[in-house]
């Protein structure tokens, strides 16, 4: 992504200013960003989160995702965030999985040593379930 999509991006984000949108106090997260899925979108999968799930959102966002990114010093993806049960299904998700709950995300830093790293970080930080995924593509991580 160049410089001017960046841009564009923040324009068309500050522009469709809707709560899903709106960044936590100074947070590099959104709850869109933990919503969002492309198989959802392939399949046509309606993955908007009830209210529950939202809150539980802005839990992982302020207690664990942020104060992780801060630590970490640089970018974190979110690779998976809430589901709703055809999602959860879609992508073989486990039948109870907090990603049902929008208590759980799968994160990624782009490297091996950097998910090494951010693992680390998330062992001192509120869990109920850090899990290195597939020799360490990713990270899932529960509150
Ligand atoms: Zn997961």
């Amino acid at each position: 992504m160049n410089k001017h999509t960046i841009i564009a991006l923040s324009v068309a984000a500050a522009e469709a200013a809707t709560p899903l949108d709106a960044k936590e106090a100074a947070s590099h997260f959104t709850i869109r960003e933990l919503t969002r899925s492309s198989t959802a979108t392939r399949l046509g999968i309606d993955n908007t989160p009830p209210p529950v799930a939202i809150e539980n959102m802005h839990r992982l966002i302020n207690e664990v995702l942020e104060p992780a990114r801060i630590q970490f010093g640089a970018p974190i993806y979110v690779n998976s965030g809430y589901r709703c049960q055809a999602l959860n299904k879609a992508v073989g998700g486990v039948a109870r999985s907090y990603h049902l709950q929008g208590r759980a995300a799968d994160l990624n830093t782009g490297s091996t040593e950097g998910n090494r790293r951010l693992f680390e970080i998330l062992r001192t930080l509120p869990h109920r379930e850090l899990i290195w995924e597939r020799g360490g593509i990713w990270i899932h991580v529960a509150l």
